[in-house]
């Protein structure tokens, strides 16, 4: 069953829980990400990026048949422009993030604007960026000057309309190469109390879940994994291939990688609080 994350990340954030979302590449992430997020009664967010809109779009609406009461909310992950959530729209998604962090505020509530407009006239439920979450590459520092300020949150969440608000508030996309983050809770809080719609936290992986556990408990309603899923299919696929005959046997290697994305997704649901709510 395909949902917007609207109501999802409201109960979430009312009731003190998160919904993970997953990055999902292929057929057979997108298998092993559903098959957790049923057997565990956990609604569930799927993460595509723009070249990917195409392929994912497909492969969910056909895993879904194997799966027609989990709730799940197809979601376009930094969607940049316009016409890409468009394509999104058109793919079936039933939720988009529309990332104009990079650009001024003034581009990125008018950009934002555009993309709700459209959204709302389909159900589809959008998600916004205001401050700039970076890579786990650049130095902590250097992030620091993109942190979300609570003021500009507050008017860009109520004047761009978005379901839930993407902020940056010291974690990172990627590894995290200068040591894991260390999250500004003060700045959390602030923007907690100000902004209604639910926060997401970008840049899950590798962040201390005792961070986590406390940035759920403050509103954050949504958190997204990537590398996590990516690491745990490459090293399942790879201590396979190297194994006796792994290296001939694809699909050996494939239900390998499968289960390492499995036990990976669970330990998520388990630390985000996200079973048994459906
Ligand atoms: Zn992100």
């Amino acid at each position: 069953m395909l949902i917007p994350l609207t109501e999802l990340l409201q109960e979430a954030r009312r009731a003190g829980w998160a919904t993970p979302a997953f990055n999902v590449a292929n057929s057979d992430t997108v298998a092993a990400v559903m098959e957790v997020a049923q057997e565990a009664r956990s609604p569930l967010i799927l993460l595509a990026r723009g070249p990917d809109i195409d392929l994912i779009g497909g492969t969910v609406q056909a895993a879904m048949r194997r799966f027609p009461r989990l709730p799940v909310v197809l979601h376009l992950d930094h969607g940049r422009a316009f016409p890409e959530a468009v394509r999104a729209i058109g793919h079936g998604f039933s939720s988009v993030m529309v990332d104009g962090s990079i650009l001024p505020y003034a581009e990125n509530l008018a950009l934002t604007l555009r993309v709700v407009e459209i959204a709302r006239a389909v159900g589809c439920s959008v998600e916004g960026e205001i401050g700039h979450v970076g890579a786990g590459s650049d130095h902590p520092s250097r992030q620091a000057h993109h942190l979300t300020d609570p003021e500009e949150a507050t008017r860009f969440a109520r004047a761009s309309g978005v379901d839930c608000l993407a902020v940056a508030v010291g974690t990172a996309h990627g590894e995290y190469q200068h040591g894991p983050p260390q999250l500004d809770f003060l700045r959390l809080e602030a923007i907690a109390r100000q902004v209604e719609v639910p926060l997401v936290l970008h840049g899950g992986s590798g962040t201390p879940p005792e961070q986590l556990h406390r940035a759920i408990v403050t509103g954050v309603a949504k958190i997204n994994v990537a590398t996590d899923v990516r690491r745990a299919f490459i090293a399942g696929f790879r201590q396979a291939a190297e194994g006796p005959g792994g290296d001939v046997d694809l699909n050996r290697c494939l239900k390998a990688a499968r289960q390492a994305v499995t036990e990976a997704v669970r330990a998520w649901v388990e630390l985000a609080g996200s079973a048994n709510r459906f």
